[in-house]
């Protein structure tokens, strides 16, 4: 019932109190200790329901578990990519992730179409932990070399129905079976949908591994 009794580091902790948040949002309260465990998850919440801090908190909390394992040299590649449909949604994970993550060594980075490339490239080449994107401005990065795959331990998909309404899910299904991709047996992939029709129940059983199901 609150964020003390979920095991989350003092730290993380600290960045929860200074957003103000009092208690966890159902979602938070059934995904933390899902996504801690280490499963994949498949979780149906709509926007509002708190669920950008249901999958962040659990994976910055993970990120910092070791800190030897997060230094950043140039062209460090990502441990986790967290893709969104739009430009507006993926701005609000990407502040989200940065007032979570702040004080520590975790760096995170945005990429979204309609802006150039030079700027979030930049951030990119210079090492992230966490990247926050749109499926098509990211599929440009890997296509450039900037961005591969080959140190993801989180995959989040968000929104997913929007995305497939929105037409990304062409572009998603490459990044997910790129070359470069870590299997979904070594990494934990999360997806979130306000709906589960047919075709995201079909897309949750190819994306992701043994995983568990919470709607809210
Ligand atoms: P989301 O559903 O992730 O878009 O979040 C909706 C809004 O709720 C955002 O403005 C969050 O900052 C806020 N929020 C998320 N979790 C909590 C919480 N546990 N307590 C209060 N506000 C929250």
């Amino acid at each position: 019932e609150s964020f003390e009794s979920a095991n989350l580091r003092k730290y993380v902790l600290n960045n929860i109190l200074k957003s103000g948040y009092k208690k966890p949002t159902p979602i938070q309260k059934h995904a933390i200790p899902i996504i801690m465990s280490g499963r994949d998850l498949m979780g149906c919440a709509q926007t509002g329901s708190g669920k950008t801090a249901a999958f962040l908190l659990p994976i910055i909390n993970v990120l910092l578990q070791d800190e030897r394992e997060l230094v950043v040299s140039p062209n460090a590649q990502p441990q986790v990519i967290i893709v969104s449909p739009t430009r507006e949604l993926t701005l609000q994970i990407f502040n989200e992730a940065r007032k979570f993550s702040y004080g520590s060594v975790l760096k995170v980075a945005v990429a979204y179409g309609g802006t150039a490339v030079r700027h979030q490239g930049d951030n990119i080449s210079r090492g992230c932990h966490i990247l926050v994107a749109t499926p098509g401005r990211l599929h440009d990065f890997v296509d450039r070399k900037r961005v591969s795959f080959e140190s993801v331990r989180f995959v989040v998909l968000d929104e997913a129905d929007r995305m497939l309404d929105m037409g990304f899910m062409p572009t998603v299904e490459k990044m997910m079976e790129h070359p470069s991709m870590v299997p979904s047996g070594e990494r934990q992939t999360l997806m979130f949908s306000a709906t589960f029709p047919e075709d995201i129940q079909h897309l949750a059983g190819r994306f992701l591994n043994n995983y568990l199901f919470i709607a809210v």
